[in-house]
């Protein structure tokens, strides 16, 4: 399959199933704003969940948070993000469309913006000079709209994180090493977006910010790296081969080191369809003492037993929901040929999936409905999610549900109503087996 065919398949898989829909589509669509469907919203809270507990339930030294996304103003002149938060933006004369210049560089592969061709109108080089944009959006609080009451919507969660440092670290009576995590929205005024839920104008962000000794920064930069690979390989699933470690030469106005875990999405996503999924950073102690200065509040980490007081160092970790969420689906879709028709499949991890398992009588009649329904109702009593299904040929219900990426599908036949056995038949392979009715729940655990 091509690289840009897959994402145009998976747009339209996604609509097709209830993944995800383009925003206020009957209006024609917002720019670069995405709903998740039924089957979208479990799949991404199952994403979000599997971070959380590895982030925060698993560990004793990291706590969560959820602070609120509008923030006060001076926040983001002491993060930086009034001044620098900006990309450079070029216009084309012809069509006037508007287009980050890096992107634009990347995408078209053209060596400079005299020998770019416009991707909307094709006209080349007939650009305006670039020129710097913000990308926050910027609204107003109360009822005056004028300068005084100006504020943003974050375009990160990190500073919620920051602001709350003291609160967290004394409330939770943590040491350092430790670390605040959260999951929120964050908004930017995108110049380029698109590439589906790729870059969108709102998208939610899984950071989590741990704060260290000066001078123990560099190792556990190191094993946070580490250990942000593994879960993208381990707990999400995402094929090695499809993932790479992509180190920054240049460094943001806050970094010391960074690096982006960066998956291929093919098309035209990032650097030749690799699009990063999640950045980590050494922020030093810029942050803290940024917002010391901008407050006038101190927010060092007293050490009574070492009798010493610090600003502590930042390593970051920060992955977006929505990008994991796109490359568990890019990942996982498959078409293959059985006997002559095309299959396609999300082969999702199942512990990720939205639904578990597909229930469907093989007939409706003979009691077979009522058995059928008797055994979904109690997978989804035990926070199992089922799903069930009476229509159609049970080959087409199979699809159905392969393509929704459900990993099992249990069939209820003329045999179950005679000794009590289901068929149990398994979304990747297409293999089916005989359990016993009473062995389903621990058959879907087990694997689960
Ligand atoms: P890019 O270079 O692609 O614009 P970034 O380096 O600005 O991304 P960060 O500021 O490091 O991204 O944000 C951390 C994470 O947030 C990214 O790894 C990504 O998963 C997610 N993210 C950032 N911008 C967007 C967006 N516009 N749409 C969806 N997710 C995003």
């Amino acid at each position: 399959m091509a690289d840009t065919e897959l994402m145009d398949k998976l747009v339209s898989l996604s609509k097709r199933r209830g993944y995800v829909f383009q925003s206020s589509e009957i209006y024609g669509g917002t720019g670069s704003v995405w709903d998740y469907g039924p089957l979208g919203v479990e799949l991404k809270r199952n994403v979000k969940e599997a971070w959380w507990k590895a982030m925060v339930h698993m560990r004793d030294d990291i706590e969560g948070l959820d602070a609120a996304i509008l923030m006060h103003p001076r926040v983001w002149e002491a993060s930086g993000h009034v001044e620098n938060f900006t990309d450079p933006l070029v216009e084309c004369r012809n069509c006037h469309r508007r287009f980050r210049v890096d992107t634009l560089l990347s995408e078209t592969g053209a060596a400079d913006l005299e020998h770019t061709q416009c991707p909307s109108c094709g006209k080349t080089g007939e650009w305006t000079e670039p020129r710097e944009f913000n990308l926050m959006f910027k609204t107003f609080m109360g009822p005056a709209e004028d300068t005084a009451s100006v504020i943003y919507l974050r375009p990160e969660t990190a500073q919620g994180i920051y602001v709350n440092f003291l609160n967290v670290q004394t409330s939770a009576r943590q040491k350092i090493p430790f670390g605040i995590a959260q999951i929120g929205k964050a908004f930017r005024n995108e110049i380029t977006p698109g590439n589906f839920t790729f870059r969108t104008r709102e998208f939610e962000q899984m950071e989590m910010q741990y704060f260290v000794k000066p001078g123990s920064d560099g190792k556990f930069f190191e094993e946070w790296r580490e250990a942000r690979w593994k879960w993208h390989t381990d707990t999400i699933g995402l094929a090695a081969d499809r993932l790479r470690y992509h180190p920054h030469e240049k460094l943001a106005h806050y970094a010391s080191a960074a690096g982006d875990v960066e998956f291929f999405f093919g098309g035209t996503i990032g650097d030749e369809g690799w699009g990063e999924i999640e950045g980590i950073h050494n922020r030093t102690d810029f942050d803290l003492t940024r917002h010391q200065e901008y407050s006038g509040k101190k927010l060092q980490y007293v050490d009574a037993a070492a009798n010493e007081k610090y600003v502590p160092y930042i390593i970051e970790t920060s992955a977006g929901a929505d990008r994991v969420t796109l490359a568990v689906l890019a990942n996982a879709y498959r078409e293959e040929e059985v006997e002559g028709e095309v299959r396609t499949v999300l082969a999702i991890k199942p512990s990720l999936a939205p639904l578990k398992a597909g229930v469907f009588p093989l007939v409706k009649k003979d009691g077979m409905p009522d058995r059928a329904t008797q055994i979904h109702e109690d997978l989804r009593a035990r926070g199992i999610p089922s799903f069930y299904d009476e229509s159609g040929a049970i080959g087409r219900r199979y699809r159905r549900q392969d393509e929704a990426g459900t990993p099992f599908c249990i069939t209820i036949d003329g045999e179950t109503m005679e000794n009590g056995t289901v068929t149990v038949r398994e979304r990747d392979s297409m293999q089916q087996s005989r359990i016993s009715q009473d062995e389903i729940v621990s058959y879907l655990r087990e694997r689960l």
